[in-house]
């Protein structure tokens, strides 16, 4: 079988790339182990356009954003089926410092902020707003788990998707094409997640993967909130006073699922939000693919020109993975440059 390129790891990554590559009429292969748990399956999915204690506008934030949102709406589009949902999300302050921190932000640069937020509209006394908010505006969550069966369907109905387990040993580099066992192609692209570096391609590029854990809960009291809200941790309604909760970041893969002490700091955080009563239905634990905070990490392999890295895309990947997926694309397929920031050549060699 001939395709044009082998793509490693239906997650996230490995799902923008096929949709970028198909976009250019390519014929691609996806080939992935359906593990049960993954990052992108156990992800909460949310787009925070500000992120962080200090509200910094990250560089190119606004084309990264209006992108990511054409682009699920486009797959949303195709595919008949809906994933991204685009919600209001009331950023409460922590803290006095925090709030003074926002005003003097805004002050230095009002117009550049104003794309992103608003005042806010939250009302409900069940909600702890201490030190006020704001309201920010471009962000929401997406239902990856919806986005991954979606992308499987459509590669499915173009003959381009696996199950299986890629032994990058097993795969053999010709001149003129890449072989995996019977499959031939241009080239291949790695997106494994936090695993991407346990690979002979790659191992030199220092991946800290960092665990997380959600909870799904009810909340009946404060059914009718609408807001995504965050304030260190979130809680993002999905209908009918359910709710999703979290998050934690912990370095230690000794037993990432076995470790009890997540459930216990995500209720705290959730205490912090709201005053109702909840009860915990169940409880998710997954590994984010992290390699510089949440800086997405790509290219071409110094000496193999015919294999190529998707990763890193940490906690922030639903926002900036589908414009970093379109520039790799245009990299492989048209040779045009990497930006700097994230090319793997010119940070890790
Ligand atoms: C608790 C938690 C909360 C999160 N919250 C958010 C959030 O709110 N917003 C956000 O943007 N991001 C969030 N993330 C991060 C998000 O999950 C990641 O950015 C993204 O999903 C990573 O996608 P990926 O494809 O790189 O990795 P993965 O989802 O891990 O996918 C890699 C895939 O490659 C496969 N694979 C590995 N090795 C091989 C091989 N040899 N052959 C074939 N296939 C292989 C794996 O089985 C897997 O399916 C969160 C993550 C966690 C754990």
């Amino acid at each position: 079988m001939k395709v044009d390129y082998l793509i490693v790891g239906q997650g996230l990554a490995g799902s923008l790339l096929a949709w970028h590559l198909l976009g250019r009429g390519q014929r691609v292969l996806v080939v992935d182990p359906e593990e049960e748990v993954t990052s992108s399956k156990v992800a909460a999915g949310l787009v925070t356009p500000l992120a962080g204690n200090r509200f910094n506008i990250p560089d190119g934030l606004g084309e990264r954003l209006d992108y990511a949102r054409s682009f699920y709406w486009s797959a949303e589009e195709a595919t008949k089926r809906h994933f991204f949902h685009h919600k209001r999300i009331a950023r409460l302050f922590r803290s006095e410092d925090e709030r003074e921190t926002w005003k003097s932000r805004i002050a230095e640069d009002p117009e550049a902020y104003e794309k992103f937020s608003g005042p806010l509209t939250l009302d409900d006394d069940k909600i702890a707003v201490p030190y006020g908010g704001f309201e920010m505006k471009g962000g929401g969550w997406m239902d990856l788990p919806e986005f991954l069966s979606a992308t499987r369907y459509h590669l499915l109905e173009r003959l381009g998707y696996a199950i299986g387990r890629i032994d990058p040993d097993e795969v053999a580099i010709e001149e003129n094409f890449v072989k995996w066992k019977n499959i031939e192609a241009d080239g291949i692209i790695f997106a494994q997640g936090w695993q991407g570096n346990q690979n002979r391609f790659f191992d030199w590029i220092p991946i800290k993967p960092t665990v997380g854990d959600i909870l799904d809960l009810a909340i009946p009291e404060i059914s009718d909130v609408s807001h995504i809200l965050n304030s260190g941790g979130w809680l993002i309604p999905k209908g009918s006073g359910t709710f999703s909760a979290g998050s934690t970041y912990r370095h230690d893969l000794d037993d990432p699922y076995g470790y009890d002490g997540g459930r216990a700091e995500v209720i705290k955080k959730v205490t912090q939000l709201t005053r109702a009563p909840f009860e915990v239905s169940s409880q998710r634990t997954g590994i984010r693919p992290v390699i510089r905070r949440s800086q997405v990490f790509m290219g071409r392999h110094p000496s193999q020109s015919r294999v190529f890295f998707f990763n890193g895309l940490g906690s922030k990947g639903v926002l900036n993975g589908p414009w970093h997926a379109s520039r790799l694309v245009d990299h492989i397929l048209g040779g045009v440059s990497l930006p700097d920031c994230s090319d793997i050549r010119s940070n890790f060699l």
